[in-house]
């Protein structure tokens, strides 16, 4: 006989773990359901192994979606404070590393153990390593059929994820019982990846691996909805396949394939205004003057790529061509091939439409009892703790409602 709860949630990672002690700690019957062998992966690598666990700035602008006033409801009813003070509740000390981003002065095993020992303080039952078979909605019930007994429920949260780091356990079993059950689907993609570049234009930049700076990146548009256009002022780094550090991650999100990027690398100077203005008093090679200012391998290149000389006098430069390299500083626009992909991107975007969701609840509004939280909703925040403070606000909006 099918054992008997009041909501089975899927997936044991950040938004599951949240969500089931939610509603167990409001007498619900929950059982906690994940094919992993070890708990919560996602959360142990996070913040290079110290889990960058919110940040205090989260709001909707950091967010993007189809749909993007879709979050703002649950945002603002769980805030980066609410997750501070249950981090303090359960004495994990942290600090703050740059702009509001908030990690484990230890270690992320500390925030797993913290949400281990909240869904123990409801008696969450747990199923796991557990493979469900298939999930069937029959008039009012849930039948849930897995590899370890048969569950029936009122209510089913979707907390599978994305599809980022498949060899951690990640799958699209979110997005299948979206479907199954009718419901759309925002196309997904990779976010939060470096970026590959190859080809001829690309080759004088090959050897420039290793070399890191603060840029500042912008692409898209603000045509149309969502939000399409990001900036970002960060550091770069050259990789053996093409760019990728902070400001890349930050970009990817919002690059379209084919279209450009556009990288500032000296973004405190108008680079031709101080050029042609100091003809007479700057340094006397174009050379020595860029590798005052970049790195001089990057300094090179670029005079490289823009046909001029190291040794060139800048006293004899035109101005027009000075104008053209101080374009190709301030403005350098270069096409990505492609990205690392799922195999390296630390996000999914896209992911079940959110028009299908109350915003109040998570619960798909054709399917009275069928919740969906988490990256596994077409909602992804930037680098830095956001997607995570999603994680647990959309878990919480569902825990409380469910
Ligand atoms: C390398 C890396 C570093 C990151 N660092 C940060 C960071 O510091 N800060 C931040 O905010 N975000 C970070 N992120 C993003 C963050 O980890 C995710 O956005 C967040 O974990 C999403 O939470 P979730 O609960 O929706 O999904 P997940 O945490 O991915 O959990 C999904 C769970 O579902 C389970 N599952 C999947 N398929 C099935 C299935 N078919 N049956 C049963 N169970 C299934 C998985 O085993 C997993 O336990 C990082 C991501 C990566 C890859």
């Amino acid at each position: 006989m099918a054992k008997q709860f009041d909501v089975a949630v899927i997936g044991a990672g950040a938004a599951g773990m949240m969500c089931a002690a939610v509603a167990a700690q409001r007498g619900k019957r929950v059982v906690l359901i994940d094919h992993a062998e070890k708990l919560a992966e996602k959360i142990r690598i996070s913040g290079g192994g110290r889990c960058n666990f919110t940040n205090i700035n989260a709001g909707p602008a950091n967010f993007l979606s189809d749909n993007p006033h879709f979050c703002k409801s649950a945002l603002s009813r769980y805030t980066p404070h609410d997750f501070i003070a249950l981090v303090k509740k359960h004495r994990i000390a942290y600090h703050e590393k740059h702009r509001g981003q908030l990690f484990c002065n230890d270690s992320a095993e500390q925030i797993i153990q913290m949400l281990k020992a909240e869904c123990a303080a409801g008696d969450v039952t747990w199923r796991m390593p557990c493979k469900v078979e298939s999930l069937e909605k029959l008039d009012d019930a849930f039948f849930i059929s897995t590899d370890s007994g048969d569950i029936e429920c009122a209510s089913v949260v979707i907390a599978t994820g994305g599809l980022s780091i498949p060899k951690i356990g990640a799958t699209d079993f979110g997005y299948s019982i979206a479907t199954e059950f009718g419901l759309r689907l925002v196309q997904t993609r990779p976010g939060l990846v470096p970026l590959t570049f190859d080809g001829p234009s690309w080759e004088p930049f090959a050897p420039l691996a290793g070399i890191a700076l603060e840029v500042e990146v912008e692409t898209g548009t603000n045509k149309g909805k969502g939000n399409k256009r990001g900036h970002f002022r960060e550091d770069l780094l050259f990789t053996h396949r093409g760019l990728s550090g902070p400001a890349i991650l930050q970009i990817s999100s919002y690059w379209q394939p084919g279209t450009p990027i556009i990288i500032n690398l000296l973004p405190e100077m108008d680079v031709a205004q101080e050029l042609i203005e100091g003809k007479a008093t700057l340094k006397k090679q174009l050379g020595n003057v860029l590798s005052q200012w970049l790195p001089a391998r990057l300094a090179e290149c670029l005079l490289a790529t823009n046909g001029l000389a190291a040794d060139a006098r800048l006293a004899d430069m035109p101005d027009a061509k000075l104008r053209k390299l101080g374009d190709a500083v301030n403005r350098w626009a270069i096409v990505p091939t492609g990205s690392e992909g799922y195999r390296k991107a630390e996000v999914t975007l896209g992911g079940i439409d959110t028009r299908e969701l109350s915003q109040q609840t998570m619960m798909a509004t054709k399917v009275p009892g069928l919740y969906f939280i988490g990256e596994a909703v077409d909602v992804t925040g930037w680098l830095g703790g956001y997607n995570f403070q999603w994680a647990w606000a959309s878990a919480v909006a569902c825990g409380q409602s469910v």
